[in-house]
């Protein structure tokens, strides 16, 4: 299999593995307590914060310079500010208690998810692209990080006892645009190690921004006590921990 073609299957492993696998679990455990959801989304946030920290940031510096890095950095933040400004502002919670409106808040949590899948997929196809371990490491932890993201979508869903099948699809389809992603991370990033430092650091760039914008946020708000944080740190200690024992460095 080529390169390109490895990128995808990983990407579409990543997503879809992670938010159905997310879906599953809510079909069997139904609704989680405030205090286990503002952990697991803490701790969800906790990896991205790892990942774009301790892997994807400094693989880009490595490949380039610092300079084309942050400049990486600050285009997937820019950018994806852009997009949240522009579109109607969707956080993975539903904090709608009208029963009525509780399909549509999980259809919106949903495309919300599926859209940030994009850069954590192009942080996958770039990152295979730099080495086969570090790229598929990256895949073992954006598809653990999607977890908490196909439960918070399934939620809302499981609350006006919607079909096991349609939690199903709708998780899925939520993990398809990581492969995507990845396609494009791989296409982006093969043309020339500026290229796929930027490549990575956009990813990066893009996935702070959401963890900050929308996971941390969300993971507070339900907290009780401090669990929101402890999951934050829990997050953060696993994900370096996991790319430590995947070899990814
Ligand atoms: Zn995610």
């Amino acid at each position: 299999m080529t390169v390109v073609g490895r990128a995808t299957t990983v990407g579409l492993l990543a997503g879809v593995l992670g938010t159905l696998g997310g879906g599953m679990v809510s079909l069997l455990f139904r609704k989680p307590s405030d205090r286990v959801f503002s952990s697991i989304l803490g701790f969800s946030g906790g990896i991205m914060l790892a990942i774009t920290a301790f892997d994807l940031m400094p693989e880009s510096f490595e490949l380039a310079g610092i300079g084309w890095g942050i400049a990486g950095l600050v285009m997937g933040a820019i950018v994806v500010g852009f997009i949240d400004l522009v579109t109607p502002h969707i956080h993975f919670l539903s904090t709608d208690k009208e029963s009525s409106k509780f399909v549509r808040a999980s259809l919106l949590v949903g495309l919300g998810i599926a859209m940030h899948n994009l850069p954590e997929g192009v942080a996958i196809g770039a990152g295979l692209i730099s080495s086969n371990r570090f790229g598929a490491g990256l895949g073992v932890l954006m598809g653990l990080h999607n977890v908490p993201e196909g439960l918070a979508m399934s939620a809302p869903l499981l609350r006006v006892r919607s079909s096991a099948w349609r939690v199903v699809a709708m998780t899925t389809a939520a993990g398809l645009p990581t492969g995507i992603g990845a396609l494009a991370g791989a296409l982006l990033g093969g043309h020339s190690r500026v290229a796929l430092a930027l490549s990575l650091g956009f990813a990066a760039g893009a996935m702070l921004f959401v963890t900050c914008d929308e996971l941390i946020p969300d993971a507070q708000e339900l907290r009780v006590g401090h669990t929101g944080t402890y999951g934050i740190v829990t997050g953060v200690v696993v994900g370096i921990v996991l790319s430590t024992v995947l070899g990814m460095h």
